[in-house]
């Protein structure tokens, strides 16, 4: 018998894997508790727009090699699309002032010293403490490495770091916002071109791997839920999936977990994870959107931060939204659509909406929360953990969930 890698968790970080172990040859089985694979970032039908939302608004950049490796792999490069350049157009809703942030293809960042390309009401020579964070050390927050007030604070890098960290950015981790920036600011523009799966992240990201793990005969077994690991002190002896199913692992047989980190402890009790979590609010429009309105649209002075154009629809992201996690949904909806009306100029009478909250969204990238992140390897032999919450070096992300499940793929190959 070839040794089996069992994968637990059908998100990304457990896609990733079984993709990269099957394409090497490997015999693997997927085991997702759901009875849908994606886990965070997934597509389904939402009955009261009538049409097919993702759970959220998911942003890619052209810099992130470990999703476009996968991308590449599924041979589905071309379902995640964006502009030609690293181009952001931004909207600040309090003076309706509009400018579009350009920056330019190479590591000199030649954009910084061109009025028209840089953030308005910005000097070349403010942008230069940003460099701090690129060398920050690990227990640092944002806050304590770089002071940053005015415009480029407010139209810069507070909508830049919130995104990507996804908690008010003088709380982040500094290490972890210099990662983001070593990788794409930094790198130039050729590695900040937005990508978003514009026909949905389940076209994209998900169901091109099923169906090359079904072509490669590699089972993913939905709603199979484990349940518990059966243990000796130093290895997994058999996965418990209640009901008398039970998976008894041969001597070389693997097991990858890619669960949530709240999943994660209530099989390996003991295990440091983070455990303080923020959220995140998507709101969905059924319209079309504006002639001439941008695929992503940055909003500043706003309770809306971020407007993604969709065939038929137009959807906004709010992070780091716990403070609106108890507001009341049609409320939120009214507020939200007047912020995308006022900034778009469609109608103001409210189309068919949509609310997706995500509570635990990703975990708190405060640099406490980071010192939690544990490495793959574990203390079973045969057990590896993967996921967006492990310690990656990157916060909360698709690049980051992407590039765990190789790693453990490596390790267990
Ligand atoms: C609303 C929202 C917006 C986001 N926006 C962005 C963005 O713009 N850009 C970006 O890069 N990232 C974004 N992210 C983060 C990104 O979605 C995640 O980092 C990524 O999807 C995490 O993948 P994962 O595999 O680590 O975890 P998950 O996606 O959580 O996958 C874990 C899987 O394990 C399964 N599972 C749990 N317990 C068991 C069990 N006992 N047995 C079997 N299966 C189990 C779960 O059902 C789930 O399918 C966003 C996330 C959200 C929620």
């Amino acid at each position: 018998m070839p040794r089996t890698t069992h994968i637990v968790g059908a998100g990304l970080s457990g896609l990733s894997a079984a993709i990269e172990l099957t394409l090497r040859g490997e015999a693997v089985v997927v085991h997702e508790a759901t009875t849908f694979a994606g886990g965070r970032c997934r597509s389904y039908h939402d009955a009261v727009l009538g049409m097919t939302i993702d759970n959220g608004n998911h942003l890619l950049l052209s810099g992130n090699h470990g999703a476009m490796r996968y991308a590449d792999l599924l041979g589905a490069r071309d379902r995640l699309v964006g502009p030609p350049k690293a181009e952001f157009p931004f909207m600040d809703l309090g003076s309706k002032e509009q400018w579009t942030l350009r920056i330019n293809d190479g590591r000199i960042p030649w954009w910084i010293f061109n009025s028209s390309k840089r953030v308005p009401g910005t000097h070349a020579f403010d942008y230069l403490p940003m460099a701090r964070l690129l060398w920050a050390a690990k227990d640092r927050a944002v806050g304590e490495v770089v002071r940053f007030t005015g415009p480029l604070y407010e139209r810069l890098m507070r909508p830049l770091l919130l995104a990507a960290l996804n908690i008010e950015p003088s709380a982040g981790s500094a290490a972890l916002a210099g990662a983001v920036i070593r990788e794409t600011i930094a790198t130039g523009g050729e590695a900040c071109r937005p990508l978003v799966a514009r026909e949905g992240l389940g076209g994209a990201l998900v169901e091109p791997a099923l169906e090359l793990l079904r072509m490669r005969g590699s089972p993913v077994k939905l709603g199979h839920q484990l349940h518990r690991l059966r243990a000796s002190d130093t290895r997994v002896e058999a996965l418990d999936f209640g009901s008398g199913d039970i998976v008894t692992l041969a001597d070389d047989d693997r097991v990858i977990l890619a669960v949530p980190p709240y999943a994660a402890t209530a099989l390996m009790p003991g295990l440091q994870t983070p455990t303080e979590f923020r959220a995140i609010v998507n709101a969905h429009f059924r319209i079309e959107p504006a002639p001439y309105q941008p695929a992503i649209l940055g909003l500043v002075n706003s309770t809306t931060e971020w407007v993604f154009a969709f065939p038929g629809r137009v959807a906004t992201t709010i992070s780091a939204g716990d403070r609106l996690i108890d507001t009341p949904r049609d409320a939120l909806a009214r507020t939200i659509w007047s912020e995308v009306s006022a900034a778009t100029g469609l109608p103001a009478e409210l189309p068919p909406w949509q609310i997706v909250r995500e509570r635990r969204a990703t975990f708190a990238a405060t640099p406490e929360q980071d010192a939690l992140r544990p490495g793959p390897n574990t203390r079973f032999t045969n057990l590896l953990l993967a996921g967006d919450w492990t310690n990656t070096g990157l916060p909360a992300t698709i690049e980051g969930a992407i590039r765990s499940g190789r790693r453990a793929a490596d390790l267990v190959a």
